[in-house]
């Protein structure tokens, strides 16, 4: 698909990362509209973390472009991928689990020098009232549920008011009842105007928020388009029953 490299807000092209001999991610090319929310799933290895890894500055591409509003930021550190708008949560919540939660949300702003602590503070508060965690504000991180902890994980990479969210697994080990709120977040979010990429096995959940999903297997696009479409494509249910198949026999 042609990328029009002066109108899309966010895209990549021929993106690469390799890990010795292993080509984690291999000419990579897609491109987000401003607001548009999209799915990225496939196998487990097939590189989606190593993609959200390079879009947001925390490593290097070997090679390609990824471009937000048409400037190459392929080199930049994360530091400036953070402040162009672009955030992420971690497939493991990355919490200071020994600091309440109001704290955790407090430290990442904190990063921008421009912040003060008393407007961090109040930014937090709204951040928490939005997620409903307003009663645990003063709890530490690490007494909160695995589905509580994704939230706030959430929290954090909405505290560096981003325009892009690259979300990595947020459904991943979550409780039903909490599952369903944090479908819901994303939803707000996105009616909100962020652009949101979102990684899950959890096809169900995916499909309850995206309409266009993109599908990666060993390191490459393998499809991108609407829902339905993507997941009849042979290509797509081979990569995924082929893996399972390794999985067996790796027993
Ligand atoms: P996914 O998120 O789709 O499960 P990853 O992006 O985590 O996949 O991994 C893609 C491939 O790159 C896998 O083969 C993985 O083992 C490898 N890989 C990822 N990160 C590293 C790393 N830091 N060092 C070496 N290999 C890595
Ligand atoms: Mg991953």
């Amino acid at each position: 698909m042609p990328v029009e490299k002066d109108t899309a807000f966010f895209s990549v092209s021929g993106l690469a990362k390799h890990f010795g001999g292993i080509h984690a991610v291999e000419g990579l090319s897609f491109a987000l509209a401003r607001g548009e929310i999209v799915g990225l799933i496939g196998p487990n290895g097939s590189g989606k973390t190593t993609t959200i890894n390079m879009v947001t500055g925390a490593l290097k591409p070997d090679g390609g472009a990824i471009l937000v509003e048409g400037i190459d930021m392929a080199r930049s550190p994360a530091n400036l991928f953070a402040r162009r708008g672009v955030a992420r949560t971690f497939q493991v919540p990355r919490l200071f689990r020994r600091m309440t939660v109001l704290e955790n949300l407090i430290v990442p702003a904190l990063s921008d020098p421009a912040e003060r602590r008393a407007g961090a503070e109040e930014r937090a508060r709204g951040v928490l009232a939005f997620l409903r965690l307003d009663h645990l504000a003063d709890s530490y991180a690490r007494a909160l549920s695995g589905g509580q902890q994704k939230l706030l994980e959430l929290g954090r990479a909405l505290m560096l008011k981003p325009r892009l969210l690259l979300l990595d697994e947020p459904f991943a080990g979550v409780h039903p009842r909490l599952l369903e709120e944090i479908i819901e977040h994303i939803r707000s979010l996105n009616r909100d105007g962020h652009t949101i990429v979102v990684v899950d096995h959890n096809l169900e959940a995916i499909q309850s928020v995206v309409t266009r999903v993109m599908v990666m297997a060993r390191g490459r696009k393998i499809a991108d388009g609407a829902v339905a479409e993507v997941l009849r494509n042979p290509e797509v249910v081979h990569a995924y029953t082929g893996s399972r198949a390794t999985h067996r026999e790796a027993r």
